[in-house]
């Protein structure tokens, strides 16, 4: 009877989209800003940056938050641009950790400037961080990224590490850039307890070059990693995983493969994103479908927020293909999405 209870509580109030799916995930872009210049992600001369009250402010976000916290969003993934860009950056995700209802804080970044945050990001009780490192080799770092800093972001590496935070590193495989790297990226599963995730290029690049067809899908990047593995297993995905999980025996870390192009993993989509500016994307490949910060600036009630987001969990497109088929072009940088 308890139990029944619980679970009939909890169902009553989960937030769900029209198509049935569990909305309970946040991630929210705190800034377009990067210091580094992926040439996936962004043009080399960076972006027309958003203005400061073009931004959320931080109170906005914390309100935001504190109202989908109250309509079901458990987790909430801190990401960009580069979070660390952003001034007073660990003062909000300290406030954000103490919002009602949100369990899980975590952030995804770059590692550029994160080392030194390290200790207070465990001291607030993220477990988890992802951190993007698209190869081990320091000239190949700098090509693809236009920054000389592999160096920074492997001693964020070792400071996750070494402060027990899981560590997820995040590769964007891409055809004559770094896909010698996937080999190399599976053995430091080998001695590490991280779990390193091959995603598919996506076409947001900010228009910095052309996109035609993704050379190396999540099959390919598999047949790749088991050319030098042979030995690698699936196994389990966790609910609502975007990526497809495989162990090599005998290693401490597990690998994974994000099909982010394919969009193979919609049907459990359980997400909602913010970008900087406040627009709210129900899909990583939508237009933008309600801009929350406007709502919160002209005074909308918690209510009124609360009915404005249901209504657009209400339209939330089937899968990625059809969000893309609802809109114009792609020509805008996943920095301003928030990947
Ligand atoms: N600056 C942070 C970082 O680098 O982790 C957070 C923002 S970044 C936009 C988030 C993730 O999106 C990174 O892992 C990055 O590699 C990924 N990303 C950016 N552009 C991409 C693209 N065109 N295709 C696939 N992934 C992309």
């Amino acid at each position: 009877m308890g139990y029944f209870f619980i679970l009939n509580f909890t169902m009553l109030n989960a937030l769900t989209d029209n198509h049935g799916r569990i909305v309970n995930y946040l991630r929210l872009a705190v800034t377009d800003r990067c210091n580094l210049r992926c040439f996936y992600c962004m043009p080399e001369h960076g972006l027309n940056w958003l203005s400061r009250s073009e931004l959320m402010s931080y109170e906005e976000m914390l309100r935001m938050c504190r109202v989908m916290a109250g309509m079901g969003i458990e987790k909430v993934r801190i990401t960009g641009g580069e979070p660390f860009v952003r001034r007073g950056i660990m003062q909000f995700l300290t406030s954000l950790s103490k919002i009602k209802g949100i369990n899980e804080l975590t952030l995804t970044t770059n590692g550029v400037l994160t080392a030194p945050f390290v200790p207070q990001l465990k001291d607030i009780g993220i477990k988890s961080v992802n951190l993007s490192l698209d190869t081990l080799d320091a000239n190949r770092f700098f090509a693809i990224t236009r920054r000389d800093e592999f160096t920074n972001v492997m001693h964020t590496l070792e400071a996750l590490l070494k402060h027990n935070i899981n560590v997820k590193i995040n590769a964007v495989v891409m055809d004559g850039r770094n896909t010698q790297d996937i080999a190399p990226l599976v053995e430091l599963t080998k001695d590490l307890p991280v779990s390193v995730r091959f995603i598919e290029e996506m076409p947001f690049n900010g228009d910095s070059h052309q996109f035609n067809t993704l050379q190396w899908d999540y099959l390919r990047i598999l047949e790749e990693i088991q050319l030098h593995y042979p030995s690698i297993q699936k196994i389990a995905d966790p609910a609502y995983s975007t990526s497809y999980n495989y162990h090599v025996p005998g290693h401490q870390g597990n690998v994974g493969i994000i099909a982010a192009y394919s969009r193979t993993f919609c049907g459990s989509c359980n997400r909602i994103r913010v970008t900087p500016q406040g627009m709210l994307r129900t899909c990583l490949y939508d237009d933008g479908v309600l801009n929350i910060k406007d709502a919160l600036r002209k005074g909308d009630s918690d209510d009124e927020i609360k009915m404005l987001l249901r209504d657009a969990l209400g339209n939330k497109a089937k899968d990625g293909r059809q969000a893309e088929l609802q809109r114009h072009d792609i020509h805008e940088s996943m920095a301003e999405i928030g990947g």
